[in-house]
């Protein structure tokens, strides 16, 4: 029930729309064009095709390190998503970036800080209590309140309309196949499915993400007395290993999740990594194992889909366009939100999701020029000599005593560089700016 208007496909009165994937994006996707249809006085047929979405049995660490940055809960707060107590791990009012040459704890520039939650239902053999909800549950069940339907199982293809504009069929199910026509089919499935390549082979155009390797892994700390990492920061290695090109440690209620990203980072990186004495100082201080509980080796995104839509079909979140290694949940929120209100207020057409869509997943992927730009500046300078790198890490550290919170240029950067909570694009702007300079070098130089 799309109907050609003026030139355009729109949704009317009980369109039928399947959104393919229950993750955030496609949890998001549904909030947000529920609640604008309900405003409008509208109404919609909104299925979730969920694959493994919405489970809370069995385990899984939902394929990500599960840090919120401030911006994206901010966000969720304006589209009428609160995060209860029950599903936040640990508050992130820290940042300790360790590198060979010594370690610099950044304290957060103002007073919001980033959360930690578990995307699924947690590491095999939890200890949390079986009340605390995953992330993911919880902005599936803000869907479902809305008005949504949840199928479980997966979509194994998509079969466009032969006449143009006419509605796509969609074969689902697991073990029985069933078929249905939707008005709209919404690609949520993020990169870790076989689903963008069967929208690909389409060939309308739309190519899927690049993507680079990553390994995670949860490490229990509970049970060792003398794993008793930081509760407050998120920590990141620059500890120049091969092939680790990103690796962070980040708390939750008596785990470690370990992330390491890298063109083929795999089990030797790792196990390079937690032999490392730096790494192994900060996640058991006072010596000792702890227990690898849970792995998973999902692909992260690297550059931005081409083409992302065609008629009746958009693809959000990861399928789409992310933040280049950080807070890629608020890309799924960003795009998510763009993609409904096109749908709404403009069409579902080819021409309405390239004139009102895609600049926004445009702008995502040039933004991450500048975040490429920005990583290798980092590595070029902190890698440059030890000296520079320990007068850098000595700025840094003294500004924060030295002069307060929201000026100090160095600090901040580096803050907001690894929340992912400010476009890189300012930061980049920042980082050319004298201000930066003056401050590194007033503070460098009285450093001993
Ligand atoms: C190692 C790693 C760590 C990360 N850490 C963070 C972090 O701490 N903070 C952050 O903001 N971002 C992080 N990200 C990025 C973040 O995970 C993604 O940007 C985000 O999950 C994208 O959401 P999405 O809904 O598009 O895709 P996904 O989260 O991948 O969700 C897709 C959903 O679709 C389902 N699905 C797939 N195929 C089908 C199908 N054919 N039919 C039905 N359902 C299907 C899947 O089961 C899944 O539930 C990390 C990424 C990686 C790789």
């Amino acid at each position: 029930m799309a109907e050609p208007r003026g030139g355009h496909l729109t949704l009317v009165d009980g369109a039928r729309v399947a959104v393919v994937g229950g993750g955030p994006a496609g949890a998001l996707f549904a909030c947000f064009l529920l609640s604008a249809a309900r405003r409008s006085g509208r109404h919609f047929d909104v299925t979730i095709y969920g694959g493994q979405a919405g489970r809370q049995d069995g385990y899984g660490c939902g394929l990500s390190a599960g840090v919120l940055a401030h911006d994206f809960v901010r966000d969720l707060r304006e589209a009428g998503i609160l995060l209860p107590e029950s599903v936040i791990q640990r508050r992130i009012s820290h940042f300790v970036l360790e590198t060979n040459l010594g370690s610099v704890r950044l304290a957060s520039p103002g007073a919001a800080s980033s959360v930690t939650v578990w995307r699924g239902p947690g590491p095999r053999g939890a200890a949390s209590p079986s009340s605390a909800v995953n992330f993911d549950r919880l902005l599936l069940s803000s869907a479902l309140a809305q008005g949504a339907v949840l199928v479980p199982g997966y979509v194994r293809k998509v079969v466009p309309c032969p006449e143009r504009g006419g509605p796509p069929r969609l074969v689902y199910g697991d073990l029985n196949r069933q078929e249905t026509e939707a008005d709209l089919v919404v690609g949520a499935s993020g990169l870790n499915s076989r689903f963008p390549t069967l929208v690909a082979e389409l060939g309308f155009g739309y190519r899927p993400p690049g993507t680079i390797a990553s390994v995670q892994v949860e490490l229990e700390t509970t049970q060792y007395g003398t794993c008793r990492a930081d509760t407050d920061a998120i920590t990141v290695f620059m500890l120049n290993l091969p092939g680790v090109m990103f690796a962070s440690l980040t708390p939750k209620d008596g785990y470690q999740t370990v992330t390491l990203v890298g063109e083929a980072v795999g089990d030797r990186e790792l196990g390079a990594f937690l032999d490392h004495p730096v790494v192994r100082r900060r996640v058991c201080p006072g010596g000792g194992q702890p227990r690898v509980v849970c792995r998973c080796r999902p692909r992260a995104l690297n550059s931005a889909a081409v083409q992302p839509y065609a008629d009746r079909l958009v693809m959000v979140g990861d399928a789409a366009a992310s933040r280049l290694y950080k807070n890629g949940l608020h890309s799924a929120l960003v795009t998510a939100r763009a993609a409904a209100t096109t749908a709404l207020e403009h069409g579902v057409g080819r021409e309405d999701f390239a004139r009102y869509y895609e600049p926004v997943c445009n702008a995502i992927a040039a933004d991450n020029e500048s975040g490429r730009w920005l990583l290798h500046v980092y590595e070029r300078v902190l890698g440059s000599s030890p000296w520079v790198a320990r007068r850098i890490l000595n700025a840094v550290a003294r500004e924060q005593v030295q002069l307060p919170p929201g000026r100090r240029p160095a600090c901040d950067i580096l803050w907001h560089t690894l929340t992912g909570d400010v476009p890189y694009g300012e930061l980049r702007r920042r980082v050319l700016s004298p201000g930066l300079y003056l401050s590194l070098l007033r503070e460098g130089l009285a450093s001993k």
